[in-house]
């Protein structure tokens, strides 16, 4: 693997008419892709996805913005889920008070529901976050996670990086990175630890420039990897080697044995954890 999507929504339905084309484009890279999910059918979904393709990993979870839809029955649907073939974290979890399209309480509920669950089966977790970071940072203060995670879209700067990082996370970095705007984001990027960071689209959103604006897909990684190479004065494959070491270590996308040779183009499908 050259580069790995560690934050994809393959099963989003724009992605429907041409979704074999899209991976395809992904694989003729070889970029890994950490497909996704959101709420119980979407987690079900990136489970098919990631049995079909030996490119795609994926993640179960229930995003706040779903928090409210998850019962009891949900939950243990979800605990067996996580438990399927080529499942590599838990999310995308976390809590978002700018839409508060659940209630914060359950946001809070849900989250460290999803939270202990990974605990339990020591996976990383793929972090959400949008106006919550007080809760969320003394969330993750009380309960402890054996396996670490990664701040999915994080869009602060180097202050707020560095808080997560003293947590022992990864910093997901997308398209955002390309947006005039966003010079914090990209002096954080430049003074952060580069072992911590980790390269992702959020696609079918956050399209990087050029193609903002248009929908996004896993292949753009590269344009996000050319961005981090740029923000930090360092060679491309500096940046393609050091994030896809961070993603397999963080997803363990492959043990010792089946690390795909330099160049090699298809990595062996992982057997996951057992
Ligand atoms: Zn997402």
């Amino acid at each position: 693997m050259r580069l790995v999507d560690t934050h994809a929504h393959l099963d989003d339905r724009r992605y429907d008419p041409d979704r074999d084309a899209v991976i395809a484009r992904a694989a003729a890279e070889s970029i890994g892709i950490v497909t996704v999910g959101a709420d119980l059918s979407s987690s079900e979904a990136a489970v098919r996805l990631a049995r079909e393709s030996a490119h795609v990993w994926c993640a179960v979870g229930v995003h706040p913005h779903d928090s409210k839809t998850l019962d009891r029955a949900g939950l243990a649907r979800l605990q067996s889920l996580a438990t399927e073939y080529r499942v590599v974290a838990i999310g995308e979890i976390g809590l978002d008070y700018y839409r508060d399209l659940s209630p914060r309480d359950v946001q809070r509920r849900v989250f460290i529901e999803q939270l202990t669950l990974a605990q339990e089966r020591r996976l990383p977790v793929i972090l959400h976050n949008r106006d919550g970071t007080e809760d969320l940072l003394r969330i993750l203060g009380e309960v402890k996670l054996p396996a670490g995670g990664v701040v999915h879209s994080f869009l602060g700067d180097e202050a707020l990086a560095r808080r997560f990082l003293k947590l022992g996370l990864y910093l997901g970095i997308g398209g955002p990175i390309t947006y005039p705007a966003n010079d914090a984001l990209r002096r954080a990027v430049a003074a952060v630890p580069f072992d911590r960071l980790v390269l992702e689209t959020d696609c079918p959103y956050l399209t990087p420039v050029p193609h903002r604006g248009k929908r996004n897909e896993p292949a753009y990684v590269s344009l996000v990897a050319e961005e981090v190479a740029r923000v930090r004065g360092i060679p491309l494959e500096e940046v393609a080697v050091g994030t896809t070491e961070g993603a397999s270590a963080l997803f363990r996308l492959a043990a010792p044995s089946e690390a795909p040779s330099p160049g090699g183009r298809s990595p062996r499908p992982s057997r996951g954890r057992e």
